[in-house]
């Protein structure tokens, strides 16, 4: 299934040679650089959209699997790392409303839910659940960033021919602060009882796979947070399945310093005279 997860954007015309195709790239990205300063979101050259160059490098990502200490215990693949090409493009999506690089994050995102499904036993269909933003965040975007990559990747595996579908099982409880800028212990608090279930699922598919979906892992928290709701209310959570992910090194390291951090906070609290 992984080899028919790719995006057929950058293919040429039938009957068009590759020489006359790149004339024709090369003087419509000249012109949109000099009428309309637009440009590659991954690299900045001048370009309509994502460069081919990009392209190649953005699908050239093997899927990995993570190991965040928050999300131990469920499987976690990502299409493709965070730092570097692919954080540029969520971070573009996200903040600079280019929308049109959803389709190649959907394309990553489907080839992790793939790889995801190589390693743990399901049956159809497999539910893509999208991790809730808060609503300041998408009015801000413009776009729910998350639920049109989980929509974008849920098109890519059913070409493939695969029974998936896309549902918001997952919304907000109550206010959270954007996780940006937050340390790994204040994202713990940011989000811990923040989310619950809009409506349980029909008794058919309460057996049936959901794999929480988002853009980008970075302690795991907002997985976590999800797993637990929907494990709370007895659904079949098989793994996790991001766009893209830190690098788990980063994640030990911080919750390493935390917890050295956190633990003498604790005890002096508890011998504290009340
Ligand atoms: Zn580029």
């Amino acid at each position: 299934m992984a080899s028919v997860i790719h995006n057929q954007g950058a293919e040429r015309p039938k009957g068009q040679s590759a020489t006359h195709s790149q004339f024709m790239m090369t003087w419509r990205d000249a012109a949109a650089d000099m009428f309309l300063g637009a440009t590659c979101p991954g690299c900045q050259r001048p370009s309509w959209r994502l460069c081919d160059d990009c392209r190649a490098q953005l699908a050239a990502y093997p899927a990995e699997l993570h190991n965040k200490s928050a999300l131990s215990g469920l499987p976690h693949w990502a299409g493709a790392p965070f730092a570097g090409l692919a954080g540029h493009l969520v971070t573009a999506a996200k903040d600079r409303r280019r929308w049109d690089v959803i389709p190649h994050l959907g394309a990553r995102l489907a080839t992790a839910v793939v790889e995801l499904l190589a390693s743990v036993p399901w049956l159809e269909p497999i539910w893509l659940t999208p991790i809730p933003s808060a609503p300041s965040a998408v009015r801000r975007r413009g776009l729910d960033v998350s639920c049109r990559l989980a929509a974008s990747a849920q098109g890519f595996l059913r070409q493939a021919g695969l029974d998936c579908r896309t549902q918001r099982w997952l919304r907000l409880a109550r206010p959270v602060a954007d996780q940006a800028g937050l340390n790994y212990h204040q994202r713990q608090l940011n989000l811990a009882g923040a989310y619950r279930l809009i409506r349980s699922p029909p008794a058919a598919d309460r057996q049936a796979g959901l794999i929480l979906v988002d853009d980008v892992a970075t302690t795991g928290a907002s997985l976590a947070e999800g797993w637990r709701v929907c494990r709370q209310a007895d659904l079949m959570v098989l793994g996790a399945a991001t766009v893209t992910a830190t690098s788990d090194r980063y994640d030990s390291a911080v919750a390493s310093v935390v917890n050295r951090i956190q633990v003498p906070v604790l005890r002096q609290e508890k011998t504290s005279p009340a």
